[in-house]
């Protein structure tokens, strides 16, 4: 079976609808994404139902959690092959998607597979996401940060808080029920102004598990976040 059968087939089970637009998109997405693939190392899944499930259908889930609505913006940090920023701006045209990534070479290939794709709401950044969170152009500017598979918690929250606007939130891709990142968050939480606001638990077809952790940003960020790399690195809040 296709990619795109295999998604339709597997997303019902989870009410997430399928248009037409957004297949066309993803054909052409899981298709770029196995011809980059063999050029660089974009992601180490590579075979239809894992494309299907494990990258598309998993990001598919953030619609589940969060009300994405036209003219919003969002930050997807640490994008690698465009997980889940790229889902995201293909199922929402009217999204405004950020896409950010210290790595150069993944993001010409995203960049090219956007193109491909049709997709104009879509931005893409190359920096590393303690820079750009200082930047005007980008502090506090999103309605919604994501994030999926970058760092442990702790240390994502000072990557993608510095991003999100007061009320809005981070959305956190996990893998595995994310309690004790949770609990070794708590510092970071209170310095950055988040607060966990949900944590929503889904089993993909297979049986893998998964959790979305909701961070609402209840104040401002004080400017001393987030630190650079090497200080995030050695002493993570
Ligand atoms: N989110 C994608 C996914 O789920 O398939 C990619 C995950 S990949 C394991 C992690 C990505 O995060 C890499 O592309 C890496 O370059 C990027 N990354 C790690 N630390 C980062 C940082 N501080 N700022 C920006 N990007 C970062």
């Amino acid at each position: 079976m296709a990619i795109i059968e295999i998604l339709k087939k597997c997303a019902t089970d989870y009410d997430i609808v399928i248009s037409d637009d957004l297949a066309e998109k993803l054909e052409i997405y899981g298709r770029l994404l196995k011809e980059w693939n063999e050029k660089i190392n974009l992601t180490a899944i590579k075979d239809d139902e894992g494309i299907a499930i494990k990258h598309f259908l998993d990001c598919l889930l953030v619609s589940k959690v969060a009300d994405f609505k036209d003219g919003m913006n969002v930050i997807d940090v640490g994008t690698g092959a465009g997980f889940p920023g790229l889902v995201i701006a293909a199922a929402y045209p009217n999204v405004n998607v950020t896409l950010l990534d210290s790595t150069g070479k993944k993001l010409k290939a995203v960049e090219n597979m956007a193109e491909e794709m049709g997709i104009k709401n879509v931005k893409i950044v190359h920096s590393r996401a303690e820079d750009a969170g200082k930047m005007p152009e980008f502090r506090e500017q999103y309605d919604f940060a994501t994030a999926r598979a970058v760092a442990e918690l702790r240390v994502l929250l000072e990557y993608t808080l510095p991003f999100v606007k007061k009320n809005g939130s981070f959305l956190s891709l996990k893998a595995a029920i994310a309690k004790e990142e949770i609990d070794g968050a708590t510092k970071a939480l209170q310095a950055l102004g988040g607060k966990v606001d949900g944590l929503n638990e889904f089993t993909l077809p297979g049986g893998d598990k998964r959790v979305i952790i909701n961070i609402k940003k209840i104040s401002q960020t004080s400017p001393k976040y987030p630190r650079p790399s090497a200080q995030i690195a050695k002493k993570p809040l």
